[in-house]
């Protein structure tokens, strides 16, 4: 079904969402921020600037035909093979989703842009707005989360809390470690002083259990989660998907796909996103399904990383 589709895909099972159907309102790595974690892979080119790199009429006719035909998603959720906030027309978006659905939007962001009023505006309408924040301080943020220059953490922050003040929804914020580099005593300490600031309904703990943009993103254990989750108080939950929630048989056909493609020659994500006309995100759901069968490994070149069959 989702090949059926440029702009949306699944709904795929989401262990925060239930069923969710994904938009894609941002090329591939079209991002303020170049997280070493990323699953898209590294894009040193990070961009502040706000356009309509996707056109928001095509998405929404194809929003209203799914819509019309019947979606039986618990969510609907703007995302991006980047960060959706960039799309100038986000809020264009949303009005026209809340006039054609009742279900629930969501938006899947870094966070980084809510210092301005237009995209604070633009995120309004939204049900649950899911921010970022994986660092205490500057120098943690520009290690992990590698932003454009003109973005800093207190930006992010501050931007975070003045949104807080008006939004009326839900805010679960979500908390990416990296071992050796945000799980010590002070940083999870800062990190704490920061979600207070910002006060989010919810926290979320994830780690690096997918394939990542760099080398030596180490994970943190279920049980160093479940230790930081309780430092962080009664709002953080561990999320990381440690036993995958993938549902094989949901997913098996373009799996095979993916797999076949595979064994012709090694491929990065845009690779077979493109090959396949399926979205980044879907494409790495069937990656990981594809390792922890043991049928598929990654590895690195210089910027790039590369699957292939074994
Ligand atoms: S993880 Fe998200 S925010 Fe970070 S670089 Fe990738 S797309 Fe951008």
């Amino acid at each position: 079904m989702s090949q059926d589709y440029k702009y949306l895909y699944g709904p795929v099972p989401s262990r925060r969402l239930g069923r969710s159907l994904g938009v894609d309102i941002v090329p591939h790595k079209i991002c303020t921020l170049n997280c070493i974690y990323c699953q898209l892979g590294s894009n040193p080119q990070t961009t502040i600037e706000r356009s309509e790199y996707i056109s928001i009429a095509d998405v929404i006719a194809e929003l209203s035909e799914k819509v019309k035909k019947g979606c039986d998603a618990d969510y609907i959720t703007i995302a991006g093979s980047g960060e959706p906030t960039l799309n100038s027309e986000l809020g264009t978006l949303l009005k026209a989703v809340k006039k054609m659905t009742e279900i629930p939007v969501t938006i899947l962001t870094n966070g980084t842009l809510f210092y301005r009023e237009d995209v604070r505006a633009d995120c309004a309408d939204a049900d649950v707005v899911m921010p970022s924040l994986d660092a205490g301080d500057e120098q943690t943020f520009r290690t992990i989360n590698r932003p454009h220059n003109d973005i800093s953490i207190e930006k992010l922050v501050s931007g975070l809390c003045e949104f807080r003040k008006t939004f009326s929804g839900q805010i679960w914020l979500e908390v990416f470690l990296v071992g050796k580099l945000n799980t010590n005593a002070k940083q999870i300490a800062r990190i704490k002083g920061l979600i207070e600031r910002i006060a989010p309904d919810k926290v979320h703990l994830n780690t690096a259990v997918r394939p990542t943009a760099e080398l030596n993103v180490a994970k943190v254990t279920r049980s160093s989660l479940r230790a930081i989750a309780v430092q962080l108080g009664d709002s953080a939950e561990v999320i990381a998907d440690f036993s995958s929630i993938e549902q094989p048989e949901q997913l098996e056909i373009t799996a095979e796909q993916v797999f076949s493609m595979l064994k012709r020659r090694p491929c990065s994500v845009s690779d077979i996103s493109a090959g396949l006309a399926i979205p980044p995100n879907l494409v790495i759901k069937h990656l990981t399904h594809l390792q922890q069968r043991g049928l598929v490994e990654s590895y690195h070149t210089e910027q790039t990383l590369f699957f292939r069959a074994l």
